[in-house]
């Protein structure tokens, strides 16, 4: 009988498979569900709720076996985590094609999903967790840091050095701020209700230090942001209090957003309630604590509104907060906008997104060398070669060594080429996988943040990732996935994912130059589509073929 048990990826240049295709995507499924890597690996979970690799251990099990005789022209039906058939395909076709949690429209909502996933019929395959390409909290760092030079670029001259970002929630994703902000050169102050979550993110070197009192962290905050010194502070106490206070007090503040969980009201800590008591207390009165955490949250967003009447850069950084304080009755909650319309979407027109690769050979040594290979191909790129050198120095691997980085239409094929050359050579000691987050430019329709306000209205518009995961699985991809409800969960987003692996071969290099070409190509057609000039200034530049610009 299979269960659960420690799953590890190998390492080194011994194939269990017939072909590193199937061998990356073997040592990959089982990365995510490595311990380093995975939340809870006994359940199959990898991140994200209850992201899943697997439907379930026999499944899991299959598909190891099945992937371990997978022949080269042969390609594995992955339906919700369980392997359901091979086929006879072709050497260009993917080597595993991927549906997850998809339901039809009317039935798409987590009461219905959570019926058929009883019931052992799907899974949640959130997004990197069933496309088997999740690399641990890497991500959310680099994409908060991206977040945060794009504010930098948009406002403060390409560099947060003198200014001062106020932020709450320093838990699971939201303790990426104080780093994220730092990397840029800036100066955070970073509220948390719970004393744990500050220490924890200062013992992993997340967070520098920890003020005493409120005095204290505007003190350290201006002495730092004066002397242009990158800094960030933890300050204990409930956001709902101290951002109003330091409102009035006319707090010298350049940035402010959001991480607390306030997309679970359960999650938040309403005014006047004590840190120690409040699990008990919505566990006993779940509606009376929602309302107070709602009416909290409305005096939250009041301030960051505050704030930005004040002159501010204000953005929601997609916890809901703006949604959940308009429940409770404040007006201007959607005064100051989401992060995606406000940063993202520039870098989407210009095919930019969460590009990642990780070594199969499970040497740090790879990814060092592709770094250099990075900071040499892209000598312009200040922001890039900040996050290549800090991430060198300062994130520490979780399972096989990986690295992830914003690159757009044009950059990222040529990264891969160099990659599958290095790899040819012998430079680096075994194949690269090469993939994304399904948050990219092309691959998603998710109204409430990676589509929220599309110029044209086509937020909620699905054919986009549907089109984005054939073009890569007829462009040579290894393997490609098809999800819904990632993220934002059941009902409001469908999401594509691809995987292509420098094997070093002539063959794989081709395959790489469509691929890297194709997937962001798809980034900058969705935007020209959507009536975005900076995407058709990209796709004029770097010649992306648009019928409807021709003639
Ligand atoms: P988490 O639950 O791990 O952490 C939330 C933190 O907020 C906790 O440490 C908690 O103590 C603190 N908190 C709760 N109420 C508070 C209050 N009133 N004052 C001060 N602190 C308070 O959650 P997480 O994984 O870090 O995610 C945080 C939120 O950010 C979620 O809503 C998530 O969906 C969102 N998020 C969105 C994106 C995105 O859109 N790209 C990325 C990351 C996180």
């Amino acid at each position: 009988m299979s269960g659960p048990r420690p799953v590890r990826a190998p390492r080194g240049t011994e194939l269990s498979a017939l072909g590193w295709q199937q061998e990356a995507a073997l040592r990959m499924l089982q990365n995510n569900l490595d311990p380093e890597v995975a939340e809870h690996p006994d359940k199959l979970v990898v991140y994200g709720g209850t992201g899943r690799a697997a439907r379930d251990w026999r499944s899991f099990d299959a598909m190891v076996r099945t992937l371990r005789s997978l022949k080269q022209d042969e390609t594995m039906l992955v339906q919700s985590g369980r392997p359901v058939g091979v086929m006879q395909t072709h050497e260009w076709a993917p080597r595993v094609l991927i549906a997850n949690s998809n339901l039809v429209g009317d039935w798409a909502n987590w009461e219905e999903f959570r019926r058929l996933e009883a019931l052992g019929l799907t899974m949640y395959g959130q997004m990197t967790a069933g496309s088997w390409i999740y690399i641990g909290t890497q991500g959310i760092l680099q994409g908060t840091y991206e977040t945060f030079a794009a504010v930098a670029a948009k406002k403060f001259g390409g560099t947060l050095a003198g200014t001062i970002t106020l932020t709450a929630g320093l838990g699971g994703m939201g303790g990426a701020q104080p780093l994220a902000v730092t990397m840029n050169d800036g100066v955070a102050i970073c509220i948390d209700c719970d004393p744990r979550a500050i220490e924890r993110r200062i013992e992993h070197r997340y967070l520098d230090v920890r003020a005493d009192s409120l005095e204290h962290a505007l003190q350290l905050a201006t002495e730092a942001r004066d002397a242009r010194r990158p800094l960030s502070i933890g300050l204990l106490g409930n956001a709902a209090e101290l951002l109003p206070r330091m409102l009035a007090e006319g707090a010298p503040i350049d940035i402010v957003t959001d991480q607390t969980s306030a997309h679970d009201p359960l999650a938040y800590l309403p005014l006047g309630v004590d840190f120690d008591d409040m699990a008990a207390y919505a566990a006993k009165d779940p509606a009376g604590f929602t309302q107070r955490a709602r009416e909290s949250m409305a005096r939250h967003v009041e301030a960051m509104v505050g704030f930005m009447d004040a002159g501010a850069e204000v953005f929601d950084y997609g916890n809901s907060i703006r949604g959940e304080a308009q429940l409770a009755g404040y007006e201007r909650a959607f005064a100051f906008p989401g992060f995606v319309p406000a940063y993202i979407r520039p870098l989407f027109c210009e095919g930019k997104g969460p590009f990642r690769w990780a070594a199969l050979s499970g040497e740090a040594s790879d990814i060092a060398k592709t770094d250099r290979a990075i900071l040499d191909l892209f000598p312009e790129n200040e922001s890039l070669h900040r996050w290549i050198t800090m991430a060198g120095e300062r994130v520490h691997f979780q399972g096989l060594p990986a690295r992830i980085c914003w690159l757009g239409y044009g950059e990222r094929d040529k990264a891969g080429e160099r990659f599958n050359d290095m790899v040819a050579s012998g430079e680096l000691q075994a194949p690269l996988a090469i993939g994304r987050d399904h948050l990219d430019c092309g691959s998603v329709a998710s109204p409430y943040r990676e589509t929220e306000g599309m110029r044209d209205g086509s937020d909620a518009i699905a054919d986009w990732p549907l089109l984005n995961a054939m073009v890569n699985v007829a462009s040579g991809a290894s393997w490609v996935s098809i999800h819904h409800g990632g993220g934002v969960g059941m009902g409001r987003s469908i999401h594509a994912g691809q995987v292509t692996v420098a094997d070093g071969t002539a063959l794989g290099a081709e395959k790489i130059r469509r691929v890297l070409t194709n997937d962001p190509g798809m980034g900058v057609i969705r935007h020209v589509d959507a009536g975005y000039e900076g995407a058709e200034e990209v796709a004029s530049e770097r010649g992306v073929r648009v019928p409807m610009r021709e003639g």
